[in-house]
């Protein structure tokens, strides 16, 4: 016990000896030590009474005490909850500080933020960027329905998904069609969620730009280039032997320059599309397509093996699709040396399918593989250019999965080769009209 508080004890101990002997002692000079004894502590039991009361009192009127003065186990109690009270009230005015400074803070965030009540989906605080953004008024829509508020927003839908809501990209504000905006919805605690909407209509217009800006310059591009290609396409080295091999690299360059047009205006005219047409895509005739392109391209130089498993067919975009799975072909001929075995397989995976390329080429280190689907991204320039590459196939065949909601994932080991797969899922497959399977034919 602190020597405060012990001496504060002793105090009030002596007091009561000092009460009490009083009390003995009247009570012999008056011949009544008993009643006179009874009646002072009688007495001393009400005083307590009287304390406790009047400290009651004080605490259940939220009154701020005042420091007790003197000594004693009544006082050193005063003292006591005196330091409690102001403790508590420090400690309230540092987390009203706090959360004024956090309410500043989103407040001036430049996105709109709601915190939105889970269970009833109503708004209980939004920032100044909201009613820009999204047009919700104070007072007015403090405790309203998110989802009725901002009615053209397909909200509830998103709200219900909860925790697994994915975040929703390029909606049209509720106040104004021009302003682009994106979604998330943050779960933050059980009960709250946190709805953050960010305007993103200059990021679209600029991404607008740069896509019209690589169209326009290719398409600008391929009428010279494809009377350049003409020209040299006429011009027969045999002719000339001193300009042979000139002429070749000029065609060949030409070649590579139109080639590399066509892929950009190819992605610039995906980029631009948000669907495909869904058609039937017969993939025993694709895949036949696929060993003719293949055979062709590595001119007897690898094993090549078609394997149809899955004895369904795709819906989808006849074209694209071909134009994705032949850039994983090209790459897999292009990229394994002569001796080595191409795979192309379509099988059954879940209630979905799987088309995967295999080969026993170069292989990619692992720290390439996130990043292969970029435009221009390659392991090696030489080698890609050696071999004819754009650098843009795997980025079209990244669109045109994206388009039909498949998947690209790539399996690679340096040195034994590579396995490209497409995942489809359930709604793109269905059964095949004419039961054609391919038998596994190896080349
Ligand atoms: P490129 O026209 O250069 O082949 P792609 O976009 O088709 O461009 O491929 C990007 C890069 O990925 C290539 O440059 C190559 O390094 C690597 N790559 C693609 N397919 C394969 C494969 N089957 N084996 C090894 N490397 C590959």
């Amino acid at each position: 016990m602190p020597t405060h508080l012990r001496s504060a004890w002793l105090k009030t101990l002596g007091e009561l000896a000092l009460i009490l002997a009083g009390a003995a002692l009247l009570g012999l000079l008056v011949h009544q030590v008993w009643p006179v004894v009874a009646l002072v502590c009688l007495g001393m039991v009400a005083w307590h009474y009287w304390r406790l009361r009047k400290l009651l009192q004080r605490l259940s009127s939220r009154q701020r005490l005042a420091p007790a003065q003197g000594v004693g186990v009544w006082n050193e109690l005063d003292r006591v909850l005196y330091r409690g009270q102001n403790e508590m009230r420090s400690r309230k005015r540092r987390l009203l500080a706090i959360l004024r400074a956090y309410r500043a803070a989103a407040a001036a965030l430049p996105d709109a933020v709601v915190v939105v009540e889970r269970n009833s989906q109503r708004a209980l605080w939004f920032n100044k960027a909201a009613t820009a953004l999204l047009g919700l008024k104070y007072p007015d829509d403090i405790d309203q329905s998110i989802v009725a508020r901002l009615q053209p927003l397909p909200l509830a839908h998103w709200l219900a998904a909860g925790r697994n809501a994915e975040p929703l990209h390029d909606v049209a504000s509720p106040i104004d069609e021009t302003l682009r905006l994106n979604l998330r919805l943050i779960s933050y605690s059980d009960d709250y969620w946190l709805l953050v909407a960010r305007d993103v209509s200059k990021l679209l217009r600029l991404e607008q730009m740069r896509r019209d800006f690589v169209a326009n310059v290719s398409h600008e591009l391929r009428t010279p280039l494809t009377v350049v290609h003409g020209y040299l396409d006429m011009l027969d080295p045999q002719d000339m032997p001193e300009w042979a091999p000139m002429l070749v690299e000029m065609q060949k360059q030409s070649q590579r320059m139109t080639q590399l047009v066509e892929d950009l205006l190819t992605i610039s005219r995906l980029e631009a599309r948000d669907h495909l047409p869904d058609e039937d895509v017969p993939m025993a005739s694709m895949l036949a397509t696929l060993r003719r392109e293949a055979e062709a391209l590595s001119g007897g130089k690898h094993a090549i093996a078609v394997s149809d498993e899955a004895g369904i067919d795709l819906w989808g975009s006849n074209k694209e699709l071909h134009s994705a799975f032949s850039n994983l072909v090209s790459n897999a001929v292009r990229y394994t040396p002569a001796g080595g075995s191409i795979g192309i397989r379509f099988a059954r995976e879940g209630k979905g399918a799987v088309l995967s390329v295999h080969d026993t080429g170069y292989g990619i280190p692992a720290q390439h593989i996130p990043r292969l689907t970029e435009r221009f991204y390659r392991v090696s320039t030489s080698r890609s250019r050696e071999t004819g590459g754009t650098g843009l196939g795997l980025s079209i065949v990244k669109h045109v999965l994206n388009l039909h909601q498949a998947r690209l994932t790539i399996d690679s080991e340096v040195g034994h080769g590579s396995t490209f797969s497409v995942h489809f899922g359930a709604d793109r497959i269905h059964p095949r009209d004419t039961h054609t399977q391919l038998q596994t034919v190896s080349a």
